[in-house]
């Protein structure tokens, strides 16, 4: 029989249980049908470096399947169906999705697929969502305990390629969806060969540093994987199993790298416990938090968005992500503290304006990633962590060298000033602006704001 393998978030061919699970069902005489539905609900709303970004991820997989990825748009419940009636499928395949939405989708596919079963063959997850609990039997709601299970459990070995498959032909293909109009920015190169490629790179040339370059925006300390890991042409199995062959004397980088990983599954397994946590505080308690709304607002939050804040390493982060759809881990700490508690403006807004401009956007990652900043969030100890945008950048790119990088106003500042231009005798270079607002008082004011909500 034909088996239809539904590409969603796992656009790859190596390291895939659900397509050994297709092939295994089409058996010797069946032919394995390669599907992705470009779904409105989740084209529309994603920014055009996404777009872009999985159109190329798309043409990618159309050549490694020889052409045989059938390409429909529309609601999956529907197009799904269809397909099965057309070709007399006899299983739709899937990786598992954890997403709030995915899994709405999936079961109304399933309903929608009648006799015809959807087989769920691994996630994108080293552990999938929802499977690790406490001994209590309730969620984690903390990283360092939800990394000591997830590392007692361990993750399985990554799944052969397979050999040959037999692809099924004959259905019309369809088109890619439409290319993007990106403006300036520069994407990564798209697809599963870019992405093996691009972790190849990372795992010989810079993963041996990782624990200590990783914190440094000015170099490139870090594996630039995460669009990739998105998007599924790189599964993280793949990685975690050829970085811990490295281990023996780099167990430290091999270490905070996994760690980094289980980041990502520890946030996608809080969403998948508290889907309204893409919307709502993590703590019930931060729901009373003020923010600031209104025309001053709005001009800080353009001034935040368009990297004109005065403070050079928020302004390069922001310049970072217009310019790649990227903005580097450490930065994207800076930027949302910024916005929330220099400028007290609700994590919301800027977690939207990230998901819509980010090529690695991603639901659990960054409204966890942002609520942690704002302290509504899984970090214990929240609210007074207040980042210092110049301590922060003095740190963290002491030669100013990111900055430099993305703010070409600051480019000739000497070194000791480029984190405070204002100090320069003559107050900023021309073009570049006076800080919008004073760190030290806005400061004050955030902790204000959380004594409120803590004494409450
Ligand atoms: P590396 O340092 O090479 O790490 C390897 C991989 O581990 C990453 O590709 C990513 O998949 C995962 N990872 C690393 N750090 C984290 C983390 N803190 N949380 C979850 N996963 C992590 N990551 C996204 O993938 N999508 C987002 O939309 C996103 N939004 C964020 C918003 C904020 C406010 C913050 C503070 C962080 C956000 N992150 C997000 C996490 C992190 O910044 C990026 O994953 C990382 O910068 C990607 O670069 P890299 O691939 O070079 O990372």
């Amino acid at each position: 029989p034909t088996a239809l393998l539904w590409f969603r978030r796992d656009l790859r061919l190596s390291d895939h249980p659900a397509l050994l699970a297709a092939v295994e069902a089409a058996g010797d005489g069946g032919a394995v049908l390669p599907v992705f539905v470009v779904d409105p609900r989740l084209w529309e709303p994603s920014g055009r470096p996404r777009r872009q970004f999985l159109r190329e991820c798309l043409a990618d997989l159309r050549e490694q399947t020889g052409g045989a990825l059938v390409i429909r748009s529309g609601d999956p419940a529907r197009v799904l169906p269809d397909l099965v009636r057309e070709t007399g499928a006899g299983s739709v395949h899937v990786s598992a999705d954890a997403g709030v939405y995915g899994r709405e989708r999936d079961a109304a596919v399933e309903r929608a697929l009648g006799g015809v079963p959807l087989v769920r063959t691994g996630s994108p997850y080293g552990v999938t969502p929802g499977r690790l609990l406490k001994d209590d039997g309730t969620p984690f709601r903390v990283y360092s305990p939800f990394a000591r299970a997830w590392r007692a459990r361990g993750v399985h070995a990554p799944a052969e390629r397979p050999g040959d498959v037999r692809w099924a032909e004959g259905l019309p293909a369809g088109d890619l969806p439409p290319a993007q109009d990106l403006g300036g920015t520069v994407l990564p190169p798209a697809g599963e060969r870019a992405g093996l490629d691009a972790w190849a790179q990372f795992r010989d040339q810079r993963l041996l540093g990782y624990a200590t370059s990783r914190n440094t925006p000015g170099t490139d300390g870090t594996s630039r994987l995460s669009a990739h890991l998105k998007y599924g042409t790189v599964h993280p199995r793949t990685l975690y199993a050829e970085a811990e062959q490295l281990a023996g004397d780099h167990a430290d980088a091999v270490d905070k790298f996994v760690g980094e990983l289980v980041w990502r599954d520890f946030y996608a397994d809080v969403l998948w416990h508290r889907p309204e946590t893409a919307r709502e505080p993590f703590t019930p308690q931060m729901r009373a938090m003020r923010y600031d709304t209104g025309p001053e607002a709005d001009e800080h939050f353009a001034a935040w968005a368009e990297g004109r804040t005065g403070y050079p390493i928020v302004d390069a982060g922001m310049r970072q992500l217009h310019g790649e759809a990227y903005v580097h881990n450490r930065v994207r700490m800076i930027v949302a503290s910024f916005l929330v508690k220099d400028l007290h403006i609700d994590w919301r807004r800027g977690a939207r304006y990230f998901f819509d401009h980010l090529v690695d956007g991603d639901l659990a990652s960054n409204q966890h990633g942002w609520q942690w900043v704002a302290g509504t969030g899984t970090d214990p100890s929240p609210y007074y962590r207040v980042f210092n945008p110049t301590r922060q950048g003095q740190q963290f790119d002491p030669d100013g060298a990111y900055v430099r990088r993305w703010v070409p106003e600051l480019r000739d500042v000497p070194d000791r000033s480029v984190h405070e231009p204002w100090t320069l005798p003559g107050g900023p270079p021309e073009g570049y602006p006076a800080p919008v607002v004073d760190h030290a008082e806005e400061r004050q004011v955030a902790l204000a704001r959380y004594q409120e909500v803590r004494g409450a």
